[in-house]
């Protein structure tokens, strides 16, 4: 098919992904990103020159083309940095990827004995159904590493317990790890383990944070004849006899209609079928409203101590404290802190949008975050200069109830309009990296020009699974 208009909703990971592609193709496409700086969730955020992700992005792929392509836009300011991330639960720090000497001295021999002989029963009496994430999980591993390892932290992620977490979710995220496997490599290290999503022990991680390499993929599309334009909200996708022809989009205020041979979408599936102009079907309204998120805010602290801890991030597993997860931006690449005597830490909390910690006022969260850090023996409370908030609605996709039903109703109806592409992380509803993104915008792309009926659906099975594509990361992203 000819191209000459091609609209991109978002300009995070997939839709500047989509824009490289069809700039590749001689094709010079409007990017509409909403926000004030490109990158999506995999923004970087600037304070007073200390720069934060939005969680730590570490960039793994076994996805040749996704490869290709942050080479290409980064060459040498593509780092190789080493990993190091430690559990904190009662206060001690205990090593993630486990180290069986390590585990063992921490845990202590009678509660590694109880984990042990917890995980044989769990073999000798598993669920016979695995009706949800704590069924699944403990036939793998036992009922007390569950409680241990997976129980609160996930709690704390998603906000809901485990028992309403689906199955499926679990075996996406931890599979093809299990006790005897974790405990293996724990001893004889990771051969043969190599393409365990949790067991990654290095990643690639650019300069400047993530954000760098997004900025520069839009200067690319921007100099070869595309547009990126910020601060400019897509309020209506437009469609009839099954083809999109154009969207509305509102920067300050100033409503535009542009029109469009072709669109990708990375917005919120929930909302791309809310901005459907004519409205889509009610069952298909209904099904994506039911869609639900968990969201996220950090806490940047700026603290007056050159070195702190050396992990590049800790999982807090400790009830006691609010806080999930702990950056240390310094040690994922070192100019990522204005001041190579101080450290700036990013304190993770999971949350609802509208709920008690979302709400709290920046201030409080400062003083909670640093109190807790202060609580748990990570820096003093004295140490801490200055602090910033950033918020991010909509971080993860949730798996639960019926979602499957919604969005099978979903994709059925927008197989009807099939100029009309929608891709990445919300935009299919799938809790997945960076490079899973990017590999369904590249095959929506090439899906409308021509080159192919690639279903962006499946690639996380079909070709991440089939085809030997890893995903990277961790269970606990
Ligand atoms: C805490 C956390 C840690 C993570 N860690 C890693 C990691 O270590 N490695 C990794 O590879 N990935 C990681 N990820 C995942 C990664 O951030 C996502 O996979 C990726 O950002 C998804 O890209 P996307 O383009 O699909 O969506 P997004 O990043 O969500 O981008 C969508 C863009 O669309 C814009 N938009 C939405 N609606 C509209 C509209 N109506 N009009 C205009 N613009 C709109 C948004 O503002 C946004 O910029 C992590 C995610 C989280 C939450």
């Amino acid at each position: 098919m000819l191209l000459r208009n091609v609209v991109v909703i978002g300009a995070g990971p997939a839709g500047l992904t989509a824009a490289y592609e069809l700039i590749k193709a001689g094709v010079k496409p409007s990017v509409f990103e909403m926000g004030s700086r490109v990158g999506g969730i995999a923004r970087t955020e600037v304070y007073k020159g200390y720069r934060m992700d939005i969680g730590g992005h570490r960039f793994f792929t076994k996805v040749t083309e996704v490869e290709a392509m942050w080479q290409a836009v980064l060459g040498d300011d593509f780092l190789v940095r080493p990993r190091l991330s430690r559990i904190y639960y009662d206060r001690k720090f205990i090593l993630y990827p486990l180290r069986f000497v390590d585990a063992l001295s921490k845990l202590g021999l009678a509660r590694s004995s109880i984990i042990l002989l917890s995980y044989f029963q769990s073999k000798l009496f598993p669920y016979r159904q695995e009706n949800n994430f704590e069924e699944w999980v403990s036939n793998r591993f036992g009922r007390r590493l569950y409680r241990i390892f997976f129980k609160t932290y996930t709690e704390k992620v998603w906000g809901i317990p485990c028992t309403q977490l689906s199955a499926q979710w679990a075996a996406q995220r931890i599979q093809g790890l299990s006790l005897p496997r974790a405990v293996w490599n724990a001893i004889f290290g990771q051969r043969g383990a190599k393409n365990v999503k949790s067991l990654i022990e290095q990643f690639n991680y650019p300069r400047l944070g993530p954000g760098m390499l997004w900025e520069r993929t839009q200067q690319i599309v921007e100099a070869r004849g595309g547009e990126v334009r910020l601060e400019t909200e897509v309020i209506k996708v437009l469609h009839r006899s099954g083809q999109v022809y154009g969207v509305v989009a509102r920067h300050h205020g100033i409503e535009e209609t542009i029109e469009a041979d072709a669109v990708i979408s990375t917005m919120p599936i929930s909302e791309l079928i809310a901005r459907l102009d004519p409205p889509a079907p009610e069952d298909v309204r209904n099904g994506a409203a039911r869609l639900t998120y968990r969201d996220f805010l950090t806490v940047g602290l700026i603290i007056d101590q050159a070195n702190l801890f050396p992990d590049n991030w800790i999982y807090i597993h400790a009830p006691e404290v609010k806080v999930g997860r702990i950056q240390n931006f310094k040690n994922w690449s070192p100019e990522m802190v204005a001041d190579v005597h101080k450290t700036f830490l990013g304190l993770e909390y999971f949350c609802l949008e509208g709920d008690e910690l979302w709400s709290m006022s920046d201030v409080d969260l400062i003083q909670l975050a640093t109190r807790e850090l202060d609580r748990m023996g990570l820096a003093s409370a004295a140490d801490v200069e200055d602090g910033v908030v950033v918020r991010q609605p909509k971080a993860y996709p949730v798996y639960t109830g019926d979602y499957e039903v919604y969005l099978e109703r979903i994709r059925g109806f927008l197989d009807s309009i099939p100029n009309l592409q929608t891709v990445g992380r919300n935009g299919l509803h799938m809790y997945n990296n960076q490079d899973h993104s990017m590999l369904t915008a590249m095959l929506a792309v090439k899906n409308l020009m021509g080159l192919g009926q690639h279903d962006v659906w499946s690639v996380n099975v079909e070709r991440a699974y089939h085809e030997e594509i890893r995903l990277p990361s961790s269970s606990l992203d």
